[in-house]
């Protein structure tokens, strides 16, 4: 994956080849790229398997250390090198559960092989010669599977509405947008294990009854996009996403679009004017795009790690799936852990899971013997969560509770040095230079709020102008067009909420 590749695992790759060779172990040993193992920060990875079993994991793995790996362990009495990580002794691969991540690291995403032999396309096959689409609805309905790209709306009930649209032209679309800062999930899935996220769609297509589905993906994520088309070229020419080999009349063709880099774009109506060749900005709702979407008929659109959920639901159903989580929240989600932590990577956990769970088990707590100041999720639409709440559950309620949201999965962590107001002043710049400028609360207001907040931060600042930013935050709130304006002020309000002494601060001291 992107991580793995950046730090180097391309020339690992390359030793591992080589020094088989060298030795002649070529029948023996098999060398596989996968997709992401997880903990980020310490990559390039590797998994040395023996007969299939997962033996040990190496981190930050050279060239030179490569060469090592594989003479120790192909000696006459293997061994183990040092640098390596066992995966049971590791809070961060123990903590968490993996439902749509589950194969990922373990596979060839470029193999459809690596794929099938992990159970890939049964679930498609089993809702196409057992269940009716509205069947397959019900069961995502009573999953209690709910959107994972940010507003948490229940995943089914949207499948459903689009199912019962009248008209015989419906799409899907998925949503592989991924812009907030620190954000990585649906790169990772549609790097590691597109297949799953194709499989999830035909299901959507089938139970909604499209035959026609897009994948957005981001601009920045050239790997992802060269794995999906790949993994789309292979799935229809063995007649996998429905037709012939599935033993069934329906068909569904994926077709890729690649976004030109604007994060408005996330958002379902800008998104579905991007696609269809206009500029890529949002129009009112409703109409809802269950109503009238692509080019006006019908359109069901869901996040990638939505799709990534659905093949494990139909394989183990609905009442296992909501046997996992809290009871509003079901199931899992996939977090970018980053920021002020020791293992930065990503992470898939239990919804009600908590966020010390997270900072402190499974990332390894904060590095240098900084104090934990507070968690960001949600990116620039989402709040910070200061240390008084750190045995908060993870769920789309509690966050929500606390003037944050549990969006798409960026979970950024700060140590005691950061500056708060800076970081609301991060942002409020991103979403200034974001919006689209559609509708003036946002195009006017997030350059007033970035200016104000200026002041604060460079010592300019009076009481007034605090006063001011939050008038000013609740008028965007309430009156912009799209999700963007309307949750820019968030991390603002939330930083105000719990830090609000370090705005006073930075006014009284005027420092
Ligand atoms: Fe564009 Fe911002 Fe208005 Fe959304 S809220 S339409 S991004 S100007």
């Amino acid at each position: 994956s992107t991580p793995c590749l950046s730090s180097g695992a391309t020339a690992v790759i390359e030793t591992f080849k080589q020094v088989i060779k060298e030795h002649d172990l070529e029948a023996e040993v098999a060398i596989t790229s996968t997709g992401c193992m997880g903990p980020c920060s310490r990559g390039p990875l590797v998994t040395v398997q023996v007969n299939g079993q997962q033996d040990v994991i190496y981190e930050q793995v050279t060239p030179e250390l490569a060469r090592e790996i594989a003479l120790a362990h192909a000696a006459a009495e293997p061994k183990t090198v040092e640098k390596n990580i066992l995966p049971g002794d590791l809070a961060f691969f123990t903590k968490q559960k993996k439902v749509v991540l589950s194969n990922s690291g373990l596979i060839d995403p470029d193999r459809l092989e690596s794929y099938v032999a992990r159970g890939g396309y049964s679930a498609l096959a089993h809702a196409l010669r057992e269940m009716t689409p509205m069947e397959v609805c019900e069961t995502i309905i009573k999953s209690g599977l709910r959107g994972r790209g940010g507003a948490g709306y229940p995943s089914g009930l949207k499948w459903d509405l689009v199912r019962k649209a009248p008209g015989d032209k419906k799409y899907v679309i998925a949503n592989g947008d991924e812009g907030d800062p620190g954000a990585y999930m649906d790169r990772t899935l549609m790097e590691s294990d597109p297949h799953r996220v194709l499989e999830g769609m035909a299901i959507a297509g089938y139970a909604v009854g499209a035959d026609q589905g897009f994948i957005y993906v981001r601009g920045e994520y050239p790997i992802a996009a060269k794995r999906l088309e790949n993994a789309i070229r292979i799935a229809e020419r063995r007649g996998l996403l429905g037709g012939r080999v599935l033993d069934s009349s329906f068909n569904f063709r994926v077709d890729i679009r690649i976004g030109a880099g604007a994060f408005v774009c996330g958002e379902e109506t800008a998104l579905m004017a991007s696609i269809m060749g206009r500029r890529g900005q949002p129009w009112p709702r409703p109409p809802y795009p269950a109503q009238k979407g692509l080019w006006g008929f019908p359109t069901l659109i869901n996040n990638v790690e939505t799709f990534g959920n659905i093949a494990p639901i139909i394989e183990n159903g609905a009442e296992w799936y909501a046997s996992i989580g809290t009871e509003k929240s079901k199931g899992t989600k996939i977090f970018a852990l980053a920021g002020t932590v020791e293992t930065t990577g990503l992470i898939e956990v239990p919804m009600g899971i908590s966020l010390r769970e997270i900072v402190f088990d499974i990332g390894g707590g904060i590095p240098g013997g900084r104090e934990f100041k507070a968690a960001q999720t949600g990116g620039p639409s989402g709040g910070c969560i200061p240390a008084e709440h750190l045995d908060t559950p993870v769920d789309y309620e509690s966050l929500s509770r606390l003037g944050s949201i549990m969006g798409s999965g960026g979970l950024v962590v700060m140590d005691d040095t950061s500056c708060m107001p800076d970081v609301a002043k991060f942002f409020m710049e991103f979403c200034m230079d974001e919006s689209c400028g559609k509708c003036v609360p946002c195009r006017v207001g997030t350059v007033q709020l970035h200016q104000i907040l200026e002041h604060i931060t460079n010592g300019s600042a009076t009481q007034e102008d605090l006063d001011k930013l939050e008038e000013l935050c609740i008028m965007m709130k309430e009156t912009s067009l799209c999700g963007l304006g309307q949750s820019a002020p968030n991390p603002l309000l939330s930083t105000l909420k719990y830090f609000r002494q370090e705005y006073e601060a930075h006014i009284a001291n005027r420092t």
